[in-house]
């Protein structure tokens, strides 16, 4: 019985600051971990916060540009650069699995910091292909859910399907002060998540996305949330979620991380 190429689990990635890049604390190596125990990718397709637009793009570049969209941060962060090449095939598998949902092919964007940061510490060799496909703000937590549905399938050729973004993500109400408890509307909304979750209850997870109390709160704009549902939408039925990082930065930030299909 010939058993196929093995299934690729898809995995959530709580970024948080650009300057986690330069980290070598719990998150970075846990990150490195989260890698270490996948099956090694044929490429990465990463949905990250900071790539928003309006209709989805999809990155076409072969050789696509390391971005530093941040500003005000040490020299260090805009001295690093992730070299992975990109893949056009790619690009244009996902533009077909999501047709007739039109996706343009974008040859101008590059890898933006919700996508580096965090492979420079899973991938640090930067030799697997990385393509990005964008967030459409202007569409509800069903779309991104359907997003990850039809995008599914290329789990199955060994791409790893990649959210980053935070559960919880409000800098205004960053406590910068090192205080270190989280507000108890961040504690509420990522439970409420997390239980959705390992309840793979996607009708309660559109309603926290969409009309939670304590959503907009925990997410003034949901950039950063969204990049979790094309993840989710990725996941097979009856497959199993693990969360390998979590806990509540300065109060609002949600480090909360996720594998959909792994062995545990
Ligand atoms: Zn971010």
């Amino acid at each position: 019985m010939s058993l196929g190429p093995l299934r690729m689990p898809a995995v959530f990635f709580g970024h948080g600051s650009p300057m986690l890049a330069l980290d070598d604390g719990p998150y970075p190596r846990a990150w490195r971990g989260i890698a270490e125990a996948l099956p090694r990718p044929a490429a990465i397709l990463m949905v990250s916060a900071h790539w928003c637009t309006q209709g989805l793009r999809v990155t076409g570049a072969e050789r696509p540009a390391t971005i530093h969209d941040f500003h005000g941060f040490p020299p260090e962060l805009y001295a690093l650069s992730y070299p992975a090449p990109g893949s056009a095939a790619l690009g244009e598998r996902v533009r077909d699995l999501l047709s007739p949902l039109p996706v343009a092919a974008d040859r101008q964007w590059g890898l933006d910091h919700g996508t580096w940061c965090v492979l420079r510490h899973a991938y640090p060799a930067a030799d697997i292909p990385v393509v990005q496909l964008s967030l459409d703000l202007t569409q509800p937590a069903a779309f991104h859910l359907e997003v990850g549905r039809r995008l599914r399938t290329l789990r199955e050729s060994g791409v790893l399907i990649a959210g980053s973004g935070n559960v919880v993500h409000n800098l205004r109400a960053m406590r910068r002060d090192g205080t270190a408890s989280a507000y108890p509307w961040a504690t509420r909304f990522e439970t409420a998540v997390r239980d959705a979750l390992i309840a793979s209850d996607e009708d309660a997870l559109q309603r926290l996305v969409d009309h939670d109390p304590d959503a907009r709160l925990a997410n003034p704009t949901p950039e950063h949330l969204l990049p979790l549902l094309v993840a989710a939408g990725a996941r097979q039925p009856g497959e199993a979620v693990a969360f390998p990082t979590s806990g509540i930065d300065m109060g609002s930030i949600s480090m909360l991380s996720c594998i959909f299909g792994g062995n545990d």
